[in-house]
């Protein structure tokens, strides 16, 4: 068979040679030593799930932090899995956690980048190209095949039990003559063409994973499809053609395709070409009912990424929780560094499990209220305003009304070495905060006091309090006025004789704080009564003294 001829007879159309995209069109990038090229590839659908968040963030860290780029790289081949807009969702939905790509596609419907087209759709000439160079070199071939013959040699297979697939003598297609495949072309029969895979059965391959350490495995016989019937490539061909024009030095993604790699890795050998490195990264996994199970975007809201954005988690956060997952030694990192930014982390691909990392809502939170408990007031004004703007309009008109309010109660409690880590996501904030905006609360019952003396308490601290007393002597108004109501400045000698008594200071600042916030716990009391201002302290006084 003349090879040659073959290949034109496949690909008359295809003019530009393959060397030459390698060589001249798609040159090699200038960067420096060291320096990772990266990509995130996901296929339009728009969803992220939180593991491609996870996956786009590896990917991200390890191109920036050693001076590399990332670009973004849209797989479209199977159009069965498109949706109208998921590019842009796409784009948005991981800038919302800051995850920016140097190349690829952006909102505007252009693309950026010298390596491009970054949409696989549009790069059919190129895949073509490279499988006409196989077909060049008899490493690939046109297959006619149609469902019924695939399900036939599959049942000869099944009988025989041989390992199925399209390979050794079951490839049909393998020995067609120049002049069969010309008659079938002619007779406009459909075709695919496919690898003839110089694997033998009994082969193994090995390759060293970034993430997984060595692994061997069977090589591969399959003479899979390299270009379907519509001459778009599969993912397997497009990953090695792409991946080497744009330069990408590490593949970052998800262990699914660990199975895959002895297909890649004979791919780049026919083509020539040098492999990346592989990283493979687990997935993100749940706990449920003892067992272990990978996040389901069908049964757990939160493998959406989607869900964080709408449950107000900052972006700091949810990244600074990934960034967990992704390294157990960021933990003592940030330990270290509880100030420092968290992309002055150098991630380590070395330090990522090798079986998946659990999510875990609990842990979430906790990272969220530490990560919080950092932001100044006015950017967590600003950050709750943004996320009550679309989700939570009422809220976000209250929030622009009273700026001044909201902002001095974010203030509170937010300095020194222990800050209040009780907010951990946006959606809440409202409830929390519901009493600086207005009386319309419930207010939590005090059993222990009778309402009589909650009363007597209210009337008598309403003629001592003075908004310019300092915390000090705000503290000492409300033990100045124990002992004439029967109750104890101090804590001890209740403690000591609770019968003496009908309660101690601390139960006059919690009728305080009840009267005027609705709730036993909240932020620093004093600081709250200096928001509200003394004609409203009165007034919820005597609202509350009237509803007891
Ligand atoms: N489009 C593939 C996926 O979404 C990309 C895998 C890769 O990163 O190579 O699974």
């Amino acid at each position: 068979m003349d090879n040659n001829k073959l290949a034109q007879l496949l690909f008359p159309h295809i003019n530009v040679e393959m060397e030459e995209y390698l060589e001249k069109i798609y040159p090699k990038r200038d960067l420096p030593e060291g320096a990772y090229v990266t990509r995130f590839a996901p296929s339009p659908t728009g969803f992220i799930h939180i593991g491609g968040l996870f996956t786009a963030l590896v990917n991200e860290r390890l191109a920036h932090q050693s001076g590399g780029k990332i670009f973004l790289r849209i797989e479209d081949t199977d159009k069965k899995r498109e949706q109208e807009d998921g590019i842009n969702e796409i784009i948005t939905g991981l800038a919302a956690f800051g995850i920016n790509f140097d190349e690829g596609k952006t909102l505007d419907g252009t693309e950026k980048g010298d390596y491009g087209p970054y949409v696989q759709s549009h790069r059919a000439e190129i895949y073509q190209s490279f499988c006409k160079s196989l077909v060049k070199k008899g490493f690939a071939y046109p297959c006619f095949c149609t469902e019924e013959d695939l399900t036939e040699i599959r049942k000869v297979q099944e009988e025989k039990k041989v390992l199925p697939g399209y390979h050794t003598e079951y490839a049909k297609c393998r020995n067609l003559s120049y002049e069969e495949i010309e008659e079938n072309i002619k007779a406009g029969k459909p075709y695919v063409v496919r690898l003839k895979s110089p694997g033998k059965i009994g082969g193994r391959v090995k390759y060293k994973d970034v993430v997984k350490g060595d692994i061997e495995m069977d090589e591969n016989v399959a003479d899979i499809v390299l270009l379907k019937t519509d001459g778009i490539p599969t993912y397997h061909f497009a990953h090695a053609c792409d991946d080497t024009l744009m330069g990408t030095t590490h593949v970052v993604r998800s262990d699914e395709w660990v199975p895959s790699v002895n297909i890649h890795l004979q791919l780049f050998y026919v083509l020539g070409l040098k492999a990346p490195k592989y990283c493979h990264i687990s997935p993100i996994m749940k706990e449920d009912n003892g067992g272990k199970r990978k996040l389901s975007k069908r049964k757990d809201p939160e493998a959406a990424v989607s869900y964080f954005t709408e449950e107000g988690y900052p972006k700091e956060a949810v990244l600074e929780y990934l960034l967990t997952l992704a390294n157990s030694q960021y933990e003592d990192w940030r330990k270290q560094n509880k100030t420092a930014d968290l992309h002055d982390y150098k991630f380590a691909m070395k330090n990522m499990s090798k079986s998946g990392a659990l999510f875990d809502l609990v842990k979430l939170n906790n990272v969220s209220g530490e990560v919080i408990s950092r932001f100044p007031a006015e950017k967590l004004y600003e950050y709750v305003l943004e996320w009550a703007n679309e989700f939570d309009k009422e809220f976000a008109e209250k929030l622009t009304a009273n700026k001044d309010k909201a902002v001095t109660f974010f203030g509170v409690d937010r300095s020194g070495n222990k800050p209040r880590k009780d907010i951990t996501q946006w959606k809440g904030v409202a409830k929390y905060m519901d009493y600086i905006f207005s009386d319309e609360f419930e207010c939590e019952a005090i059993e222990n006091i009778s309402a009589d003396d909650q009363k007597a308490v209210l009337n008598k601290y309403a003629t001592v309090f003075d908004l310019n007393h300092t915390k000090d002597e705000w503290f000492a108004g409300m033990k100045s006025i124990c002992e004439e109501l029967g109750f104890t400045p101090d804590v001890k000698a209740f403690k000591a004789d609770p019968t003496a008594f009908k309660g101690h200071v601390g139960d006059i600042s919690t009728i305080i704080r009840v009267a005027l916030t609705g709730r036993k716990n909240t932020p620093d009391l004093y600081s709250i009564m200096a928001i509200l201002g003394a004609d409203e302290i009165k007034a919820r006084f005597n609202k509350y003294i009237a509803a007891l």
